[in-house]
């Protein structure tokens, strides 16, 4: 699979923190940014901004978050939306070929059967 540019991904890093990319793009831009450290940077950068304009809006629990760790967390959770989504969209597939291979049993058969009062 080719990768992206940084031109590109650069412009998916506001995308990606307000989750409006694609899984496809989503997956580009996680494969780019686990081996390009000047897009991881740019992307944390924009995320610690982003959480901690975030934080501004909830009551203070008094821990300062770690938001290296927080990035971290979302990146894997991303990861795991990408399979989650992957998955089902197998599984829909299958289930898609299962009817459509039972439809065509039923109408076989049925013609079959009108065939025999012909
Ligand atoms: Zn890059």
């Amino acid at each position: 699979m080719p990768d992206i540019e940084c031109r590109i991904a650069e412009s998916m890093v506001t995308q990606y923190i307000n989750h409006s990319l694609s899984v496809d793009e989503l997956e580009e831009f996680l494969d780019h940014i686990s081996h390009c450290s000047s897009c991881y940077d740019e992307l944390e950068t924009y995320f610690i901004v982003h959480e901690a304009i975030q934080q501004l809006d909830e009551p203070e629990d008094g821990s300062a978050l770690d938001f290296r760790k927080l990035l971290d967390q979302d990146i894997r959770k991303s990861r795991r939306y990408i399979r989650k989504k992957r998955w089902f969209h197998f599984l829909a597939g299958l289930l898609l070929a299962v009817f459509a291979v039972l439809l065509l049993i039923f109408v076989i058969f049925f013609i079959t059967d009108i065939a025999h009062f012909l």
